[in-house]
Parts: C-alpha cells; sequence; structure tokens
C-alpha cells in the first residue's frame, strides 16, 4: 500500500510540475471560481474582423470542392480512406492551416481553424480527425509554441505542403498518466543523438506520417540526493530506422481513421530535433493539448448543425398519432434542446477561440471547458437524434436508401464522435484539470501552511499573514450584492435576471468551494464526485455568460429577430435547474455508497449475480483472454492487488 501511494504521490507531482503555475493573463472562468463573474470578458460577444471571415469563406469553399468528391458512407462501410482526399486537402493548403504564412502555411486564426473543423465536422469525422490530430496535437502545435527558428525553418514548410504528423504520448501502460511512460531516450555516447525505445498506442495518422511527435524519457536528474524522472519531446521522422507499425487499430467508430501501435527499437535521432529542453517533455504534451483543445469542440458543433436541416424534414414529417412527431411533447423537448444546445456550443467555442486569438486571455479552463461541454453535449444529443428517428435511428444509410428512404448519418455521427469523451484527455480529466485550476488560488494559499513542503523557504508566520491578508478581504466580499451593470440593451427581462442570478450564484459557487475545502482540507483532491459538482456550476455558469452575450449581439444586430434569445433563456433556464441540483448534492449526497460498493465490486463481491451469462467471449475465443492479461504491467497488477485489499 506504501508502494502504491509512492507511484501515485509520484505522478501527481510529475503532473503538478507540468502545470502552468502562472496566471499571465486573466481567465474569465478561473475568476469566476473565486467569486468574480468577469462579464466584461464576455461582453460585448467578439466579432470576427471581415477580412478574416473573407478568408475563412474562400477556404470552406475549397475545402467544400473537395469533400464533395469524399464518400464518407463508402468510407464507414469499407474503412478504406481515399487518398484522393488527402492530396485534394494537401493541395488547397489544409494541413498548413495552423502554420504561419512564414512558413508556406496559411497561417489562419483560430476562429478561421474552428470554422474550417465546424465545416468538416458536418460532413466527414474521420477526416476532420486526420486533419486535426495532424495541427492541434501533430508535430505544427508543439513546434509553433515550442520550437526553435531552426527547427521550425526545418519542418514546418514539409508539413504547410501537406507531409502528415502525429503525436505519440499513449502508451499501452500509460493513457491518462503519462507521466509513467516507460519508452526511452538514451543519450549516444557524443551526444550528438538520442536512441529511441518504446511503444506507443493509438497514434492517429500515425500509419501515414512522415513525422511524429515523441515523448520519451531521457536521463533523470539527480537534485538533493533524489532521482528526478525526465521527460522530453522529440521530433522523428517516421522512415528512420527502427520505426516499426506493429497494428492497425479499428475501432467502433471514425472507420478509416489512420492509426496505430508503433514501436521504436533504437531509433536514432539528432539531437536538435529535442523541442524545448531535457525534462519539459510532460509540460510541452499539457501545453499542446490545453492549446489544441478547442478543435474537437468546434468539430461536435458542426456534427450538430449538420442535423437541424434533416431532423426537421423528420419530426415534421412523420405522422404518428395523427400528428407530426415533433409536437409531441416528448420529442419536442429532445429536438428544443438540441437547437439550444448547438446555440450554446457555438457560443462557447468561438468566444474561447477570440480568446485564444486576442491572446490576451488564459484559455487553459476555457478549453478543457469547450472540450468538456461539446463532446458530452454532442453524445448526448446524438443519442437523443437517434431515438427521435426510432427505428430509422439504428439503421445504416444505405439500407435505408436502399429501401427507398431518406438516410441520415445520426449514428454514424454518434459511433464517430463517442470517443470525443476519451482523446485529447477524457471527460473525468478534464473535470481534474478544472477542478485543480479552480482551487489555485486557495492551494497557494493554504497547501504550504497544511502540507509543508521539504526546503519550503517563506516561514509559517508571513504564510499566516499572506492568507490573513487576503481572506480578510475576499471572504466578507463574497457576501456582498454583485454588480447588476450589465450594459445590455436588448436582452428582456429574463435573461437579465439569467445574468444576474449568474453574477450572484458564482459568489455562491465560491463560498461552496472555500466552506468544502475547508471541511476536507488536502482529502478533498479525492471527493472526486463532490469536486466534479462544482466543475459543472463553473461550466454552467460559463456557459450561460457566453450564450447571454451571444444574443445580446445578435439581437444588436437584428432586433427583430428573437430567436437567440429564445435560445439563449432555453438553455439558461435548464442550466439553471441543473446548477440547483448539483449545489443540493453538494450537501446532500451519498458518496460514500458509491465508494463502498465499488471497492466490494473491485473484490468480486457481487460476482454472484454473474450466473447463468455466457461469459464475455465466444467458446472458440476464449483462450484470447488467457494470451492477453487485462493489464499488461506485472507491477500494475501488483499495485491493483494492493488497492483492493486496502
Ligand atoms: C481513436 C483514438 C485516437 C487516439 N489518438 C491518440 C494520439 O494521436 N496520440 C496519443 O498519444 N494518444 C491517442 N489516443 C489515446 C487517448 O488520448 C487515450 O485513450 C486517453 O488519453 C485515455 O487514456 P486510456 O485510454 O489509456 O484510459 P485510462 O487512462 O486507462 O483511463 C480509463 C478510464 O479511467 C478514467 N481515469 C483515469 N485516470 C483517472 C483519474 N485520475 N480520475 C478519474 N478518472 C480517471 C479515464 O477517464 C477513463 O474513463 C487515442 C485514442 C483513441 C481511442
Amino acid at each position: 500500500m506504501a508502494e502504491n501511494n509512492a507511484a501515485k504521490d509520484a505522478a501527481m507531482e510529475m503532473a503538478e510540475s507540468a502545470r502552468e503555475t502562472e496566471w499571465k493573463f486573466p481567465s474569465f472562468t478561473a475568476e469566476m471560481f473565486r467569486g468574480n463573474f468577469r462579464w466584461d470578458l464576455l461582453h460585448p460577444y467578439p466579432e470576427q474582423d471581415p477580412e478574416d471571415k473573407r478568408i475563412g469563406d474562400e477556404l470552406i469553399e475549397k475545402t467544400r470542392e473537395v469533400m464533395e468528391q469524399h464518400d464518407p458512407i463508402l468510407l464507414d462501410e469499407t474503412g478504406v480512406f481515399p487518398q484522393a482526399t488527402l492530396d485534394g486537402l494537401a493541395k488547397i493548403g489544409l494541413f498548413g492551416m495552423k502554420i504561419s504564412k512564414e512558413y508556406g502555411g496559411l497561417g489562419l486564426t483560430q476562429w478561421n481553424y474552428a470554422r474550417l473543423l465546424r465545416f468538416m465536422g458536418s460532413y466527414c469525422q474521420t477526416t476532420v480527425t486526420y486533419v486535426s490530430a495532424h495541427q492541434s496535437i501533430g508535430v505544427p502545435q508543439p513546434l509553433k509554441l515550442f520550437g526553435t527558428k531552426e527547427q521550425k525553418q526545418k519542418f514546418l514548410p514539409r508539413l504547410a505542403a501537406g507531409e502528415i504528423s502525429a503525436f505519440a504520448l499513449t502508451e499501452p501502460d500509460v493513457g491518462s498518466d503519462p507521466a509513467k511512460m516507460s519508452t526511452s531516450a538514451t543519450p549516444t555516447e557524443d551526444g550528438s543523438h538520442y536512441l529511441i525505445n518504446g511503444t506507443k498506442l493509438w497514434c492517429t495518422n500515425g500509419p501515414d506520417s512522415k513525422l511524429m511527435v515523441v515523448m520519451a524519457q531521457t536521463p533523470p536528474l539527480q537534485k538533493n540526493g533524489k532521482e528526478i524522472k525526465q521527460i522530453s519531446t522529440f521530433v522523428v521522422e517516421t522512415e528512420s530506422e527502427g520505426v516499426e507499425l506493429l497494428h492497425r487499430c479499428n475501432f467502433m467508430g471514425l472507420h478509416g481513421l489512420s492509426n496505430g501501435l508503433i514501436k521504436f527499437t533504437n531509433v536514432k535521432v539528432p539531437a536538435e530535433n529535442m523541442i524545448g529542453k531535457p525534462g519539459m517533455g510532460l509540460k510541452i504534451a499539457l501545453t499542446t493539448l490545453n492549446a489544441g483543445r478547442l478543435g474537437i469542440p468546434a468539430a461536435s458543433t458542426g456534427t450538430l448543425a449538420g442535423l437541424i436541416e434533416p431532423i426537421q424534414d423528420w419530426v415534421t414529417s412523420r405522422v404518428q398519432w395523427g400528428v407530426p412527431i415533433g409536437r409531441h411533447q416528448s420529442i419536442s423537448k429532445k429536438i428544443a434542446g438540441m437547437v439550444a444546445d448547438i446555440f450554446a456550443m457555438d457560443a462557447l467555442v468561438y468566444l474561447a477561440c477570440s480568446f485564444a486569438d486576442r491572446a490576451n486571455a488564459d484559455i487553459r479552463l476555457e478549453a478543457a471547458a469547450a472540450k468538456y461541454f461539446c463532446t458530452e453535449t454532442s453524445h448526448r444529443v446524438l443519442d437523443e437524434l437517434i431515438q427521435v428517428r426510432g427505428g430509422r435511428g439504428f439503421e445504416t444509410d444505405t439500407s435505408l436508401y436502399n429501401r427507398g428512404e431518406r438516410p441520415m448519418p445520426v449514428n454514424r455521427f454518434a459511433r464517430d464522435g463517442r470517443v470525443g469523451r476519451i482523446f485529447e484527455g477524457s471527460s473525468e480529466v478534464m473535470h481534474l484539470i478544472m477542478a485543480r485550476e479552480a482551487m489555485d488560488t486557495h492551494f497557494k494559499l493554504v497547501m504550504p501552511l497544511m502540507m509543508p513542503k521539504p526546503g519550503q523557504k517563506e516561514s509559517k508566520l508571513s504564510l499566516i499573514w499572506n492568507a490573513f491578508k487576503f481572506y480578510s478581504t475576499w471572504y466578507p466580499s463574497l457576501y456582498m450584492p454583485s454588480s447588476t451593470d450589465f450594459n445590455v440593451k436588448h436582452l428582456d427581462g429574463a435573461c437579465q435576471e439569467h445574468l444576474a442570478y449568474a453574477a450572484r450564484t458564482s459568489k455562491r459557487l465560491a463560498r461552496s468551494l472555500f466552506h468544502t475545502m475547508a471541511k476536507f482540507g488536502p482529502k478533498l483532491e479525492f471527493e472526486q464526485i463532490l469536486l466534479s459538482h462544482f466543475v459543472e456550476i463553473g461550466v454552467d455558469l460559463f456557459v450561460m455568460g457566453c450564450c447571454l452575450a451571444k444574443a445580446e449581439q445578435l439581437l444588436d444586430k437584428n432586433p427583430k429577430d428573437k430567436t437567440p434569445v429564445e435560445l439563449a433563456d432555453l438553455w439558461c433556464k435548464g442550466a439553471r435547474e441543473r446548477i440547483e441540483d448539483h449545489f443540493r448534492k453538494v450537501k446532500h449526497n451519498h458518496n460514500s455508497d458509491y465508494n463502498k460498493v465499488a471497492k466490494a465490486m473491485m473484490e468480486g463481491k457481487y460476482n454472484w449475480m454473474a450466473s447463468d451469462v455466457f461469459g464475455d467471449l465466444p467458446p472458440k475465443y476464449r483462450d484470447w483472454a488467457q494470451k492477453t492479461p487485462s493489464l499488461a504491467n506485472s507491477e500494475d497488477r501488483e499495485l491493483q492487488q494492493a488497492s483492493t485489499e486496502s
């Protein structure tokens, strides 16, 4: 058990050291968790610059021409990705969307990048994953953030011209916790090269890529008699000797995605291909993922927006019990929720993109909120749309067409989109990131007092004084009424009340979070269910702000069109119900019952219910289970044993 805790502590310490610790620019969400609803950061809702819009419009048209030749239905059925699509996209420069013009790219703003991914996400999610894995997390992004001029000159023009890149972080034994990776990069004797050894799993674009960002362990540092693990990042040419595609992975959706298990055996990489300094690897990986996180939400918004017209057609033309099904209240609720959700997703995505473009806001929380909110929402809505389509929601497009009915890609989109909640940081990990950042102020002020680190410089007295100075003004301020001067001209009474609710509720959120922290102290970290309520409240308040700012902007442009305010109002009403429910569950819950039953389940105490079942594999395949233990790593099996016994 001690070993178990030590391993966990080491992983946490490493993840913590890879975090951005400074808040150089304001973050709407971070401020909100401190009780400060910074409406001034959301309103007036940003507008895309007309010249930038023209660039985006033109590129969307060019992309449309390429995509019209691409058949996503055939791709879904055969799993064969057409090379012509990649060639066509490369020709119009789509592999250089985020690479600056200086290096031969299109130098798109984040806003236009999101528009492009949204557009492609409404048509073929395999293609959008290809394109976004290349630029959101593949070689362009870490080089843009951390590369030297020489590295940029060497690699970016090749990538802008269409060479595909991949991002190799995950390994068979490490996913959400990459700090424990085992791939190694050992310097050669003369220091001119590194030899990479290890295996990387689920590398999107890996089988087709020419260049890959690979995270690997370099020799550890010795500090104060302690060994400090170093993870570093390299650009690897996939044609180098020793790079081997062991297996092409296939999935429940995203058929035809180029994805593989890749083995590196003594792959010789020039030392100058290291991005950043030794030991910066995890920070580079996490920062790359932070910045890249806005791509997936944009694509998932497009997926839903593309279904508005087909679903409208379906719910008005399908008549059951004498009326169109859209008029049965159970269906009305789903389709009304769908359009309100799309409005909210768009409002959130473009606001976060404008923060990223202006480069005067810290977007790590907003990007995590966007990834979490958009992928969870699109998954829920797509599942509801399968329901709205009834039996047709379960039938394939081709089958529908072959018997003479209009196909709608609802179930293909649902299968393709499901992985959005898992890759580039799972929803649970987004919760952890947001919870950690939400408590950052308190961590900085209180943790050095509660859990002093060895070698901590500040005296206890000065720590107490700093905490006192902050809390003596901050805490009473949470009981002061919030300002109601929102400087809005068009929002109706209901929406203005939503705004006032959001402002006062962010104070309530900060109070409740603080009280909970005072109650649990450092143990709060283990109260994930409790923390998730705070995160959910925070996300909903942020999205309420986005919806209201967006509605005000659209009304300002066209006061006669009340549709934006209807959508914002409906979305905010739903959010307020959820928020009140979360506050209730912070106070009254049965979280300890979950812990108890889950522990018993892990010990096999409920296996009696597994009688009269067939087992997971047909008899013919039973030896598969013996040949492939669920945990490949023996150290992990021991830890699992220890934690079940404890
Ligand atoms: C189609 C596809 C494409 C991918 N592309 C790439 C790629 O290009 N490059 C790359 O490096 N990786 C890629 N991945 C890997 C992906 O990023 C990982 O699947 C993801 O990070 C989760 O890791 P895991 O699957 O090992 O799950 P695990 O880490 O084993 O987690 C299993 C479950 O436990 C939860 N969990 C884990 N830790 C915690 C915790 N501390 N608290 C609460 N819950 C927790 C997770 O959220 C998840 O629900 C891809 C995966 C897929 C399926």
